[in-house]
């Protein structure tokens, strides 16, 4: 039986993040909780793309992160959340614009074990809930007081602002468990005051989540319209199949991309080798990882 070292990481969003007396502790304990539960996962030879559900699953549960409860708002007020998975053998999920999955990964997932289509939107995606078997909530349950704020603030200054500038974030996770297989998920409320139907990065495979056993898994966040328009996540698996560039390099790459067309943001990565990578254009990304079956290590600033 195949016995590789595993890898994962977990991004909670990047952004310009500003510097806290705080240090942002209780984020650095949270990435680090749900970093040992995944590491511990993999250790007992759960595979892959159910490590990187339950990860972004507590995530989204978790209000300091842009995802499920707690996530940003648009300028109507209402959470309207992206979500996508990917498993290294090409099989995919995602939604757009939906306001009633409790976890919106899982009901990505579901869709991408149903196999029938990738992407579900808006209302009828919401509806799919029930044949699903998802779990759902009420619409206040997403909202949080200090979103409301900063949705007050977006609407002064007239801006979309992505969340991690506040500084919170959209959330993602990338790992290979101990058969070599790889995964990927990512989840978001997007950006503050966005247009309502407006859709990210974080809900379209290619873009925000990728996942292939031959080369790479990769979650992204910032800027999604950038992300969107340069297919960043697939990108980088192109690169990989076809220049053989390493990983780590084709991501630097990408991220560069993102800034030559006036966006922003960073992204995590794990390779077919085990490999992690976290390139960021921005001064932070909440994240944490394990290379290799080593400890968990987590950080917030570049
Ligand atoms: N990429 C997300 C979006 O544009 C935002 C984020 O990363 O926080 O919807």
């Amino acid at each position: 039986m195949a016995h590789h070292p595993v890898s994962f990481a977990i991004h909670g969003g990047a952004g310009d993040i500003p510097r806290r007396d705080h240090g942002y502790a209780e984020h650095l304990l949270a990435l680090e909780t749900i970093g040992e539960s995944a590491r511990q996962a993999l250790q007992d030879r759960v595979p892959a793309i159910d490590v990187v559900e339950q990860a972004v699953r507590q995530l989204e549960d978790c209000e300091l992160f842009n995802a499920g409860r707690g996530a940003v708002l648009n300028s109507e007020g209402v959470a309207e959340l992206d979500a996508s998975i990917m498993r290294g053998d090409g099989a995919c999920g995602g939604v757009a614009g939906v306001r009633s999955p409790r976890n919106p990964v899982a009901l990505a997932r579901a869709i991408m074990e149903d196999g029938r289509h990738v992407l579900l939107v808006g209302a009828e995606a919401d509806r799919a809930c029930e044949r699903f078997h998802v779990a759902t909530a009420p619409p206040d349950y997403f909202v949080i007081d200090s979103r409301v704020q900063q949705l007050r603030r977006a609407r002064e200054h007239e801006a979309i602002v992505l969340d991690h500038d506040e500084p919170l974030g959209t959330v993602g996770a990338v790992a290979r468990d101990r058969d070599g297989c790889l995964a990927a998920a990512t989840s978001t409320g997007g950006m503050t005051n966005k247009a309502p139907g407006r859709v990210g990065d974080s809900g379209v495979i290619g873009a925000g989540t990728w996942a292939c056993d031959d080369s790479c898994a990769i979650s992204t966040t910032g800027h999604g319209e950038s992300f969107i328009r340069v297919n960043a996540a697939a990108q980088i698996h192109w690169r990989m199949l076809l220049r053989h560039e390493p990983m780590t390099a084709a991501a630097e790459l990408v991220i560069e991309q993102i800034v030559e067309r006036g966006g922003m943001g960073g992204l995590i990565g794990v390779d077919r080798d085990g490999l992690v990578c976290l390139p960021m254009s921005t001064t932070g990304m909440f994240r944490a990882w394990a290379e290799l079956d080593g400890p968990v290590q987590a950080a917030v600033f570049r």
